[in-house]
């Protein structure tokens, strides 16, 4: 049950209660529905395109086609592919019916693993974690240009699936970044999102352990805190964000965010009828850990598969009862200061 004044659990009026007046305009936020994600990261190049965002690196990471990794300074969108033995739902992969034989032939195996094994930063060989450290790398079965089960000696094809879901920061209801802040360069929008200025930050990266998501990084170089603004400029001019204007599926749309929770909840209901059970909303919940978040997903597996979460909680949740219980307790040495002092003296 959450408590008046407490630091969590639903807020109506994000924006309100930042201290914007009443007029202020609907809370703004991201729906990603993953299910219809492509991977063709349009938005992550979008994103990088608008806000003057520097890359990081064109490698492969050896891990499914996948060349950010994660969402950091450089990224404020990452588009994660996540490769599983399974088909989707009560989906027809068509495999069943696919030829059997090499995947591609011989001389493209030998330029692709080639160029992988010289890259700078990463990779070893296809199918395997990125190197680090010059530990040896870590076979994760794909991709490979061989079929799957190929190594086990089943060689039949197998049910496989692609999750690809486009992530981002989560501009929380109750945000640790912004709590923990101690400049002030963390501040919430008139659209209730949660904005970095760049100028004011000190880099001291308190934010960084106060995100529950691992969201927020800071930058090489200037040791600054970089992440997604859910393009606050745009919005002052009337535009939707760079990345959900340039995703062609509408896998990112963008809204009010109640009526993005509606449709996400239509569209829940649409996939658990269309036999994809395993649909699920991350993020949706006003009574979660962090008040609901303000950029929220349809997932097609557990939030972990993704590297999400399953339970995010803000770190300044406990911080009012921390406080009182450090009162109480000063209080008590204090009576026991003076009480000891007075019986001293008789
Ligand atoms: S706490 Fe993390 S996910 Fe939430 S608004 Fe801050 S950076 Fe974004
Ligand atoms: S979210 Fe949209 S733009 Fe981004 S990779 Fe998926 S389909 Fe492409």
């Amino acid at each position: 049950m959450t408590e008046r004044n407490s630091v969590y659990g639903p807020l109506d009026d994000v924006a309100g209660d930042a201290g914007y007046d009443p007029e202020h305009p609907p809370r703004m936020g991201f729906f990603t529905d993953t299910s219809v994600c492509i991977g063709c990261k349009a938005c992550e190049v979008a994103c990088k395109q608008w806000n003057g965002v520097p890359d990081d690196g064109f490698d492969l990471l050896g891990m499914s086609f996948d060349n950010t990794g994660s969402l950091g300074a450089d990224s404020w969108r990452h588009v994660a592919f996540i490769e599983q033995p399974r088909r989707s739902g009560c989906q027809d992969t068509g495999l069943d019916a696919a030829p059997v034989g090499a995947t591609a032939t011989g001389i493209m195996q030998s330029s692709v693993a080639g160029g992988l094994a010289a890259s700078p930063e990463l990779g070893g060989e296809l199918g395997t974690r990125p190197r680090r450290d010059g530990a040896e790398p870590e076979p994760l079965g794909m991709p490979a240009f061989s079929r799957p089960g190929d190594a086990t000696g089943a060689e039949v094809r197998t049910d496989f699936r692609w999750l690809m879901s486009s992530d981002v920061c989560k501009h929380c209801t109750y945000a640790g970044c912004l709590d923990v802040c101690p400049t002030g360069a963390l501040f919430r929008t008139e659209f209730g999102t949660v904005v970095v200025q760049q100028d004011i930050c000190n880099g001291c990266g308190y934010c960084v352990s106060g995100c529950p998501y691992g969201v927020i990084d800071r930058r090489e170089g200037d040791g600054r805190a970089q992440k997604c603004t859910l393009c606050y400029d745009r919005l002052h001019d009337g535009l939707e964000p760079a990345c959900a204007k340039a995703c062609p599926t509408d896998s990112i749309q963008f809204g009010p965010l109640d009526e993005l929770r509606e449709r996400a909840d239509r569209r829940l209901e649409t996939l658990h009828g269309l036999g994809v059970d395993e649909a699920r909303l991350y993020g949706r919940d006003p009574d979660d850990g962090v008040g609901g978040d303000g950029a929220f997903f349809l997932l097609l597996d557990e939030p972990e598969v993704y590297g999400l979460p399953p339970d995010p909680v803000v770190p300044t949740r406990d911080a009012g009862a921390m406080w009182t219980r450090a009162a109480m307790a000063a209080g008590a040495f204090l009576v026991a200061g003076v009480a000891s002092f007075l019986g001293g003296r008789r």
